[in-house]
C-alpha cells in the first residue's frame, strides 16, 4: 500500500469543496465481479462482445442477450459493496465533520452494478446505463423484469414485453457502438469543470469518451488522483497515482481523513 500517495490525496481533499470520484470496474473488482480486462477472469475472455453487448448481437439473438444480462444481474445481487464503496459513501460527511461545511461528492460511473448506490452514495451518474434499468427496445419507456431473482444458470430467455407498445424489453447497458447517455455525460462534464478534485478508480481509461473526463480534469489543472493497483491510460494524467486495491486503499484514506 501506498501511504505516501494515500496521505498527499487526503491533503488535497480535505481542502476541497466538490469532489468527484470516477470509477470504473476494477471499483467493483474485490465485490467479486469480474473487470472486462484483466485477464484471464475478465468478462470479454469469456464472452463474445459482438455477441453480447453491441445492438447486432441483440438483433441476432435478443435470448442469449437477455440470458446473459440476467445472469450478470444475479451475480451481482449475490455480490455486497466492498469497503471502498462503503468509503466513497462515507467521505462526503466525514470531510464535513473534519471542516465544518458542506463538501459536494459526486461518483460518476462506468459500472453497471449499482453498488455505489448499495453502498449509500447518494449522487451516481451511470456513463454506461445500469444492469437494474431495463428500457423497452421500441420506445425506450422504462421496463420491467420478471418477478423473483433471475436464473444465472439459463444460455437463453424470453425478454420481458413492453407495457405500453408491447416491444421487447432490453437491458439499459450502453453497448459498443452506441453513444453515451448526452444528459449523463453533459452533467459529468459540468462536475468535472467545477470540482477542486478528482479520484480515478479502477479505470484502464480505454473506453471513450468516459475516459476524456480524468483528462479534461487535468487539463483545467485539476488535482487527479489514481487508486489502481496497476497503471492505465489515465495514469499520465493524475498529479498523483496510489497503488492500491479500492477496497485497501479507499478505507485507509478515509481514516486518514478522520484523524486530520
Ligand atoms: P477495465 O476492465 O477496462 O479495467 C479495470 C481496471 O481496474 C484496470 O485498470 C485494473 O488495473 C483496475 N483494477 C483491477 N482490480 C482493481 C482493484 N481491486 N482496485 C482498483 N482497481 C482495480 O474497466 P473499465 O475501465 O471500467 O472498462 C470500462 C467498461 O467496463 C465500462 O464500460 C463498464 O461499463 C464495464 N464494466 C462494468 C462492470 C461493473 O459494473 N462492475 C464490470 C465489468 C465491466
Ligand atoms: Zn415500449
Amino acid at each position: 500500500m501506498d501511504t505516501t500517495a494515500l496521505q498527499k490525496i487526503a491533503d488535497q481533499l480535505i481542502q476541497a469543496r466538490r469532489i468527484v470520484v470516477f470509477t470504473g470496474a476494477g471499483m467493483s473488482a474485490e465485490s467479486g465481479i469480474a473487470t472486462f480486462r484483466d485477464k484471464p477472469d475478465s468478462l470479454w475472455a469469456k464472452f463474445n462482445t459482438r455477441e453480447m453487448a453491441s445492438p447486432a448481437g441483440w438483433r441476432e439473438d435478443k435470448y442469449r442477450v437477455w440470458a446473459w444480462y440476467e445472469g450478470r444481474r444475479g451475480a451481482v445481487l449475490e455480490t455486497q459493496p466492498h469497503a471502498g464503496h462503503i468509503a466513497v459513501a462515507q467521505l462526503a460527511d466525514t470531510l464535513r465533520s473534519v471542516h465544518g461545511h458542506a463538501v459536494q461528492v459526486d461518483v460518476v460511473t462506468q459500472n453497471v452494478d449499482n453498488l455505489h448506490e448499495r453502498a449509500g452514495s447518494s449522487s451516481v451518474i451511470h456513463l454506461h446505463g445500469s444492469l437494474f434499468a431495463p428500457r423497452c427496445a421500441a420506445c425506450a419507456r422504462p421496463g420491467e423484469f420478471a418477478p423473483g431473482l433471475p436464473d444465472q444458470t439459463l444460455t437463453h430467455l424470453d425478454p420481458p414485453e413492453c407495457q405500453h407498445c408491447g416491444g421487447y424489453i432490453r437491458p439499459g447497458v450502453v453497448w459498443f457502438g452506441e453513444s453515451m447517455p448526452e444528459k449523463e455525460f453533459r452533467m459529468a462534464e459540468d462536475l468535472v469543470d467545477t470540482c477542486n478534485a478528482m479520484l480515478v478508480i479502477g479505470t484502464s481509461g480505454v473506453v471513450f469518451p468516459a475516459a476524456e473526463l480524468p483528462i479534461n480534469a487535468h487539463q483545467l489543472g485539476k488535482f487527479v488522483a489514481e487508486i489502481n493497483p496497476d497503471r492505465s491510460e489515465v495514469s499520465g494524467y493524475t498529479t498523483v497515482e496510489c497503488r492500491a486495491k479500492a477496497a485497501q486503499g479507499l478505507p485507509q484514506l478515509l481514516d486518514m481523513l478522520k484523524n486530520r
